[in-house]
């Protein structure tokens, strides 16, 4: 028996309507040389998986459908800066633009957007009313990449972080964001980079800095300013962590960061495109990894926000094992007891040896660096 009541999921289909083209992978160029193009990899197709296998999956029993909503403007400004929604809107108004590369703000965008931040700030809404424990943001586009005043890796409005000050602002103390997609949660970072409010953990490839979009590094020594410094913690991970890797890395890091932090709310950043057959990202995550995972966040809600956990989806572009993998996360949520659907394609092996030497050396680093370490 599992022990959780069920997954609340915000959605509405209007957010497949953002077309985001084909060309050589996510470049939207068409170089004139090749017969077959690629489906930009933030494609509609990967979210319609999503939505039919928690529909026809065996964990459909356990899910609830609730419909997304359009976000207002006023509502942008909790997280963003006034001049960067004129410049979205102004995009919009012409008929479209790259804002920067991979991203492109097409004619039916923007409406996706405002619906991608609209359903998350309502998925919030429904934990922060008490109306359930678990609710998940099912979005596009998606999130954790757009910073206060850019947009940035396929992201044009922050869906996570509006949902975190939604949260701070309806009268949560703390809350603690989990970012398990392949790449840095910049975005989310920069937002609350000043606040030791909110705690932001980002588990990542070590990509760097990709451009003026995205001028953090995601590197260790990114720890917040001023009162915020020490509540934004980077673990950024060999190619090729695994499951093994990723479990270690939550035992060590994650889990006593929370603890010691002690949120009100709980935010679950959920990208598969840490999965193993993803092709933006090396990580090489199996569905038992993001079960795993699943049950350690469980335990974490559990033990500190009476249970409330919001997840929120951003990256995963595989399109069928992405599905897969959202799945298995959600099964690890709910606590339940066995596997509900085998992996039909695990099979990579995993040897955690070298990512659990880089994982002890962020810890030394972090003891000695960070105040909530330190002050235990
Ligand atoms: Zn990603």
């Amino acid at each position: 028996m599992g022990d959780a009541n069920g997954v609340e999921v915000f959605w509405h289909e209007g957010m497949l309507k953002h077309d985001t083209g084909n060309g050589v992978f996510d470049t939207g160029m068409d170089p004139g040389f090749l017969d077959v193009l690629d489906k930009h990899p933030e494609n509609s197709d990967r979210i319609r998986n999503i939505v039919s296998i928690l529909k026809r999956g065996p964990i459909s029993s356990y899910v609830s459908w609730n419909l997304g909503r359009l976000a207002l403007i006023p509502q942008l400004l909790s997280f963003h800066t006034r001049e960067y929604i004129n410049e979205l809107v102004e995009a919009d108004k012409e008929g479209g633009k790259m804002l920067c590369g991979g991203t492109f703000l097409n004619p039916g965008s923007w409406d996706a957007a405002l619906l991608a931040a609209g359903t998350t700030l309502s998925a919030m809404k429904h934990l922060l009313d008490g109306h359930g424990k678990v609710s998940y943001a099912l979005v596009r586009p998606p999130g954790h990449h757009a910073q206060p005043s850019q947009a940035d890796g396929y992201c044009f409005l922050n869906n996570a972080g509006l949902a975190v000050q939604l949260a701070l602002d309806s009268g949560c103390k703390k809350v603690a964001v989990i970012d398990i997609d392949v790449h840095y949660g910049n975005g989310t970072a920069e937002g609350f980079f000043r606040s030791n409010k909110v705690l932001t953990i980002s588990l990542h490839m070590n990509h760097g800095s990709w451009g003026p979009s995205h001028p953090q590094s995601g590197s260790v020594d990114e720890l917040g300013d001023g009162e915020g410094y020490g509540y934004n913690l980077n673990i950024p991970l060999p190619n090729g962590t695994g499951d093994k890797g990723y479990v270690y890395a939550f035992n060590e890091l994650v889990v006593p960061s929370i603890e010691k932090f002690g949120p009100d709310m709980i935010v679950l950043v959920a990208g598969q495109d840490s999965s193993a057959f993803d092709p933006n990202g090396r990580q090489c995550l199996t569905m038992e990894g993001y079960r795993e995972i699943g049950r350690i966040v469980h335990l974490l809600a559990a033990r500190n926000s009476d249970g409330r956990l919001l997840i929120v989806q951003e990256g995963g572009y595989h399109v069928t094992y992405s599905a897969y993998c959202l799945h298995a996360t959600l099964e690890g949520i709910l606590n339940l007891p066995k596997p509900l659907l085998p992996d039909p394609i695990g099979y990579y092996p995993d040897d955690e040896t070298f990512p659990v030497k880089v994982i002890e050396t962020i810890k030394s680093y972090q003891k000695d660096k960070v105040p909530l370490w330190r002050n235990s």
